[in-house]
């Protein structure tokens, strides 16, 4: 129901300098009335109170008790987060004076708001659409700077514009096309063709957004790569040189990584799970072999290998036996120590790279790290668009739509190629059309919508 009043504590709980507790609906401002006392005793109420912070007092209004000292601020409807009166109380950030704060306003009326309620009245209210509904989440949840950054664009609405025009075009060809199935005899083959063009023309936009789908995906989720190699070749110490401190234990006794140590990078904006795997011989000591099963599931599933090769000693039969294990993987080769043996030395002559990269670094001074930052970014990236605007497709939702619009579209391509009748054609772009509707909710069903907001925390 849109027209109670809903109240949530909107910061997480626990000790902080304040702590919000949120009122939207037509009520939010006459329960502020009965539980703020202002300071100077001034009626903000009075004229526009919107946009504007008030200093004083949360009250319980029948014992007259303080319960804390605060600022409030007022948002009137329209210019709101949900187009509704918005009353935000900031408290001291406790959670006795946040608790105490909610339970005043709800005795007055409010309703404990569900999950997400206040986003979702923003979008029936029709201040976001789900795509921005949807960004606030990805914000929220941001891994790294392009991840916020593409968030932050779908927020603004660069993708909702770049759909809203495709949605257009498809809107333009569909009433072309039913105008036909009236007047068939209108209908000359002139016509087709420039249906057939229009069509294709929409066909591409939808295959480029679908294709940026990975890329978006990586920005959101990142990726796997696994460190793998010998013992002693150095991969804790690379693992260390790439998280910049000391995690894993660096030893010079053969095989005490015996453990997979996973931790988060961010490297050009992607982040990446890094794995640093035990080594990968032959063992009978039963805690390393576990690790060693660790190791190759984890390789099994990882997106990258950087598999390090000792450059002191050179490319060995043992590595030989590990990569060959990794045959299939997407990898780069790393010459590790290069401050021992010096730069350019080139043993890497000795070992079969096929198409993989191989760079030479030293995991002690951090020599070719940086390349090698470059290289797993292009690797990460290599066969995908190129950054494509901002409109890239980050979220599996999105992605699923836009795959069943193109399912439709190609659909109704075929209906006219073939020359099938206007109204079988209409079908199927009406199809296409309903179904790309459900990415900004303008045809979405009130399950998609339960879905989506059932994602938000309480006060969001
Ligand atoms: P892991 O078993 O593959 O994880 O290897 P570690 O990272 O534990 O390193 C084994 C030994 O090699 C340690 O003594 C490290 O200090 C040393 N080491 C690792 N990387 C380098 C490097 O780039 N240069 C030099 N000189 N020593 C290194």
């Amino acid at each position: 129901m849109l027209s109670d009043t809903i109240a949530a504590i909107s910061t997480p709980l626990g000790e902080g300098g304040i702590g919000i507790v949120r009122l939207s609906g037509p009520r939010a401002f006459d329960i502020a009335r009965r539980v703020f006392i202002p300071a100077g005793g001034k009626e903000w109420w009075k004229g526009n109170p919107g946009y504007r912070l008030f200093y004083g007092y949360v009250s319980e209004p029948k014992s007259g008790e303080i319960i804390d000292e605060v600022l409030m601020g007022v948002m009137a409807a329209p210019k709101s987060y949900t187009k509704e009166d918005v009353v935000e109380f900031n408290c001291h950030g406790g959670f006795i004076p946040l608790r105490k704060t909610l339970e005043t306003a709800l005795a007055q009326g409010a309703r404990l708001a569900e999950p997400g309620e206040f986003s979702r009245r923003a979008f029936l209210n029709g201040r976001l659409d789900l795509i921005q509904a949807e960004a606030i989440i990805d914000i929220i949840r941001a891994k790294t700077d392009a991840g916020l950054k593409l968030a932050v664009s779908q927020l603004k609405g660069d993708f909702s514009c770049k759909i809203g025009s495709i949605q257009k075009e498809l809107t333009a060809l569909l009433a072309e096309v039913e105008a036909c199935i009236d007047f068939p005899e209108d209908y000359i083959p002139e016509d087709r063709a420039k249906t057939r063009g229009k069509l294709v023309k929409i066909l591409d936009q939808v295959g480029f957004l679908i294709s940026s789908a990975e890329k978006g995906k990586i920005y959101r989720e990142g990726i796997l790569a696994v460190i793998a190699g010998r013992p002693n070749v150095g991969k804790s110490s690379l693992l260390n040189a790439l998280l910049k401190e000391k995690r894993a234990i660096v030893t010079e006794i053969p095989g005490t990584t015996r453990d997979i140590i996973e931790e988060a990078v961010n490297i050009k904006g992607i982040p990446i799970k890094l794995a640093d795997t035990a080594g990968l011989r032959p063992t009978d000591d039963p805690i390393e072999s576990i690790g060693v099963q660790r190791s190759r599931d984890a390789l099994e599933l990882s997106d990258l290998v950087l598999f390090v090769i000792d450059a002191v000693q050179g490319f060995t039969k043992e590595d030989e036996e590990l990569l060959e294990g990794i045959q299939d993987k997407k990898k780069i080769l790393l010459l590790n120590k290069i401050d021992l043996t010096g730069a350019g030395r080139g043993p890497a002559a000795g070992c079969p790279a096929g198409e993989s990269p191989v760079l030479e670094i030293s995991a002690k001074t951090g020599a070719g790290l940086e390349e090698l930052s470059d290289t797993i970014e292009r690797m990460v990236f290599e066969g995908k668009i190129e950054p494509g605007g901002n409109y890239l497709v980050s979220n599996v939702r999105h992605r699923d739509i836009l795959r069943r619009c193109e399912y439709h579209l190609k659909e109704a391509l075929q209906a006219v190629e073939e020359g099938l009748p206007e109204d079988l054609q209409a079908v199927d772009l009406r199809a296409a059309w309903v179904t790309l509707g459900e990415i900004t909710g303008s045809t979405a069903t009130e399950e998609i919508i339960d879905s989506i907001f059932a994602n938000f925390c309480i006060g969001k």
